[in-house]
């Protein structure tokens, strides 16, 4: 059985779990936390990195800004979307206000924008605010 990494981002725990297992709720070995609940975490830098980095299902970041009002408008559509893709693509947020070196690390312009990864590089990026059906649509072309 085909078992895949995934980083808890609660506690950056590295898991691993088996492909059947995805859409049963998994959860972290180390801390307890739900690995897959269809919803968009707020995570730092440092999850980022090593979730980007390690993790087997795809991660798809929404970097953002409370400042930003097209972020705070697409906020409800990403939320629909993780649920959407829960178990084919992790949904996470990261607040480029709180965490600014963002912005170099990952060579953003402007926000809001989204960047899937897969298999440990950026598959894709998209800039702008987009409705959820489309944001679907992106994520699934994308990985
Ligand atoms: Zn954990």
């Amino acid at each position: 059985m085909t078992a895949l990494k995934v980083t808890c981002l609660d506690c950056g725990q590295v898991n691993r779990v088996p492909e059947a297992k995805l859409s049963q709720g998994p959860k972290c070995g180390t801390c307890g936390a739900r690995l897959i609940d269809g919803k968009p975490h707020e995570i730092d830098l440092r999850t980022l990195e090593k979730a980007a980095k390690t993790d087997d299902l795809p991660l798809v970041v929404d970097f953002w800004a409370p400042w930003c009002g097209p972020c705070r408008m697409m906020a409800p559509q990403y939320a629909t979307a993780a649920g959407q893709l829960e178990g084919r693509a992790r949904l996470v947020k990261l607040n480029t206000e709180d965490h600014p070196q963002a912005g170099a690390r990952y060579g953003i312009r402007g926000i809001p924008m989204l960047a899937a990864f897969k298999g440990g590089r950026e598959a894709a990026r998209q800039a702008g605010a987009m409705p959820a059906p489309q944001i679907v649509d992106w994520v699934t072309r994308a990985v």
